[in-house]
């Protein structure tokens, strides 16, 4: 038996002792009902956590209701995320984002692909930080907003750029400029675009270690980016800011 592949991003209660996962996978993502997954003897509980690999088998409803899990197994339970409190942080505000925005995706093989790697690399890296912004970053190309770094989002021309006009999305050239009602300019863009640019399969400890450290800047444009462009703001940093806080 041929079992898909995914990842749960989400497991939520439902009634006494199931629970009702989110699992995205290369094929799309899937909502479904694991009975008595809350249980701790139940045959559904270990694949039923927030933040685990699966292979898995649903079964469509007949009517109205959930589908159903009916066979499940671990491949991977990301243990070095789990018992780490910042690198959980930063993958559940992976998540988070990911359930909010994927309904916009159409190449769920990509999204899958590249939510596998980079949870794969937040496992081992130092650097959990910058992965969570790659994600964030990479992850605006696949929902079709992807920021201009490479060219004049206005003529096109590759040099001369002066700076990066946000609601036009890019940089703009010397020719180009305006009254773009709101710019950045600074030496953060050139950290922004080496991290958007390059795959992330070619990104490890010692490229990051390399750069000069701009994450304040590029989560103040990434927060921006995303309220203007796609009307979202993540309430899941709010919520870990303030569990972080109160430790
Ligand atoms: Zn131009």
């Amino acid at each position: 038996m041929q079992l898909a592949e995914g990842i749960v991003i989400k497991a939520n209660k439902y009634q006494e002792n199931s629970k009702v996962l989110t699992i995205v996978s290369p094929q799309g993502t899937y909502t479904c009902l694991a009975r008595a997954a809350s249980k701790l003897k139940s045959k559904n509980y270990s694949y039923s956590q927030t933040l685990t690999k699966i292979g898995f088998q649903i079964s469509k409803s007949k009517r109205n209701s959930f589908d159903i899990l009916t066979t499940g197994t671990v491949i991977n339970n990301y243990h070095q995320i789990k018992e780490n409190y910042a690198k959980l942080a930063s993958t559940l505000i992976i998540f988070d984002l990911t359930y909010h925005l994927s309904v916009h995706i159409d190449d769920f093989f990509t999204l899958y692909n590249f939510l596998d790697v980079t949870l794969e690399r937040l496992e081992s890296t130092n650097y959990y930080k910058y992965y969570e912004i790659i994600f964030r970053l990479k992850l605006l190309f696949l929902l079709g907003v992807g920021p201009t770094f490479s060219k004049c989002v206005n003529c096109g021309k590759k040099e001369q750029f002066m700076f990066f006009d946000f609601y036009g999305g890019g940089m703009k050239c010397k020719e180009c400029t305006g009254d773009e009602k709101k710019i950045y300019r600074g030496d953060f863009l050139q950290t922004i675009q080496t991290l958007y640019n390059t795959k992330i399969e070619n990104i490890d400890d010692n490229l990051l270690a390399q750069l000069p450290n701009h994450l304040g800047f590029i989560n103040e444009f990434l927060d921006a980016y995303y309220e203007h462009f796609l009307g979202f703001v993540s309430k899941a940093r709010d919520i870990l800011d303030k569990v972080a806080m109160s430790k």
